[in-house]
């Protein structure tokens, strides 16, 4: 991989990444000196270490950010739209290295690395587009006195704190559209893997993103830390994605200074398959959105509702399809699924399925963790799972399919409906009247219909209820990062 910097640092024979902190177009380290460690969830071993950032850094990082903010807005929509399609085109040239990177430290599949980078990269060619094409509007107040003229500015200094799921394209789906708007930006990946989120900032130096656009802070104390980003009275925009707990504590942060908040939160997602449904069809689905990166996703099927007369047959399509399934490192491209994040991760999927199973569901296949090293858990499927077993109402972020029976359709919604998340819902069914009908009755920000995959970079993103505030993605991830004007005109 190659990068501009000096700062790098092996992370396997291959690649080697920046480690220090990015500020103000420079690779420094953290202002007490301090590092941390990244593992390799395959094998729990360290694959090497970052700086650790404190207050100071994050004040820094603000002060970069402020400093380019005035010339970052003012530049021509056409040159940051520029910058933009050098990332992505970098980002497809690095597309090896970058999966690979993500896998050493995230744990997915090779083959899902690559299809996160291909999305990641869209977003960078999505908001090169967009970027100009911002449009206003001109009006004449009805009184005739003078024109109603609507344009959009950039928000302002923005914090983009992301996840460890899918640490390139939740940065990236932040970064291209702030970017885009005009604004300066300081981005705190995960501590669990802050490895991708420094390559893509190298990335976009190289593409030719000015010094202090762009500002990334790796700590291992992101409290204190993203509250001092919060709390500096430059800072006007937080776009957040991770779980609804740690969200609702930023929100309240977020408050005292009336942010702008973005939210992309934890989901719950029903997948619905009604008894006229194409089988295969539904199970090709099932598979997509239940196993995508482990079953590690905010978009993941959680709770599978069949009905009764496709059951059985749906459930016999599932173990024989999540059989066939090989887990092992990520790396190795005989396995199609990694290990789960951490050791953390492998109990609370644990607790959950012991959970069900003390509750009367059976594990029909999987059912328990595998010994290590490294974190695996392997692929399960449960049936006859009580409504009241805690999988079917807390997110399971594993590769494991809770199946739920039920007679009407009116049952099924009801379920879909009995969560306080409400990001994406999956329905198969092969009358498309039906499926609509459903879909609008179901209460999520997205709907995949006889789909098992939603996200794309032409398409609001985003949930209702406890699953976020906001949309990233299409012409209102844009807006996210704007803010209205409105100026009384006479002439
Ligand atoms: P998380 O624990 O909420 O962490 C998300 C980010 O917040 C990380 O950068 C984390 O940093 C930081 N953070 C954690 N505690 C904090 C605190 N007290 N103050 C300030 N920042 C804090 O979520 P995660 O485990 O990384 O990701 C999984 C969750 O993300 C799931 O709930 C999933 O559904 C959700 N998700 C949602 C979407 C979406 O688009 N809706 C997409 C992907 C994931 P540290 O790593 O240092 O703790």
């Amino acid at each position: 991989m190659t990068i501009m910097d000096t700062a790098l640092r092996p992370v396997s024979d291959t690649i080697d990444v920046p480690t220090e902190l990015y500020v103000a177009g420079t690779w420094r380290p953290a202002a007490g000196g301090r590092r941390f460690d990244v593992f390799n969830p395959a094998s729990g071993e360290a694959l090497t270490s970052v700086a650790d950032a404190d207050v100071n850094d994050a004040i820094a990082a603000v002060d970069a950010a402020e400093a380019a903010a005035k010339d970052w807005a003012a530049s021509a929509p056409r040159a940051r739209a520029d910058v933009l399609m050098r990332a992505f085109h970098l980002m497809h040239e690095r597309r090896e290295e970058l999966a690979l990177l993500i896998t050493l430290e995230n744990g997915k599949a090779l083959a899902d690395a690559r299809s996160e980078v291909t999305y990641a990269a869209e977003f960078f060619r999505w908001y090169a587009e967009e970027a100009v094409r911002l449009r206003g509007q001109l009006g004449v107040s009805p009184s005739g006195a003078n024109r109603i003229l609507v344009t959009h500015q950039p928000v302002g200094i923005s914090v983009l704190i992301t996840p460890w799921n899918f640490p390139a394209a939740m940065a990236t789906r932040k970064i291209a559209p702030a970017l885009a708007a005009g604004c300066t930006t300081i981005l705190k990946p995960a501590s669990e893997t802050p490895l991708t989120a420094l390559a893509v900032a190298s990335l976009l130096e190289e593409a030719g993103v000015p010094s202090g656009v762009l500002n990334v802070i790796t700590t291992k104390r992101s409290g204190p830390v993203v509250d001092a980003l919060l709390t500096d009275h430059r800072t006007r925009m937080l776009s957040f994605t991770g779980s609804t707990e740690v969200g609702s504590l930023l929100l309240r942060t977020a408050a005292d200074s009336v942010l702008k908040c973005a939210m992309e939160l934890g989901g719950n997602a029903p997948f619905l398959v009604l008894a006229d449904a194409d089988l295969d069809a539904a199970l090709d689905g099932a598979m997509v959105a239940k196993m995508r990166n482990g079953g590690q996703a905010c978009t993941a099927a959680n709770r599978f509702f069949v009905q009764a007369p496709i059951h059985d047959a749906f459930v016999e399509g599932l173990v024989s399809r999540m059989a066939a399934i090989a887990i092992g490192p990520g790396a190795d491209e005989s396995f199609q699924c990694g290990p789960l994040v951490n050791a953390g991760a492998v109990e609370k999927v644990d607790a959950l399925v012991r959970d069900a199973v003390a509750r009367g569901a059976r594990a029909v296949l999987g059912g328990r963790p595998v010994d290590g090293p490294g974190y695996f858990y392997p692929p399960t499927v449960l049936v006859d799972v009580p409504r009241d077993a805690r999988i079917l109402h807390e997110e399971v972020f594993g590769p494991v399919a809770p199946v739920v029976r039920f007679e009407q359709e009116e049952e099924a919604l009801a379920l879909a409906n009995a969560t306080p998340y409400g990001l994406v819902s999956y329905l198969y069914t092969a009358d498309l009247a039906r499926g609509l009908r459903l879909a609008q009755g179901i209460e999520s920000g997205m709907v995949g219909l006889n789909r098992g995959l939603v996200s794309d970079p032409a398409a609001p993103f985003g949930g209702s209820k406890q699953s976020g505030l906001g949309r990233e993605g299409s012409t209102e991830g844009l807006l996210e990062f704007t803010e209205i004007q409105y100026i009384a005109t006479s002439w």
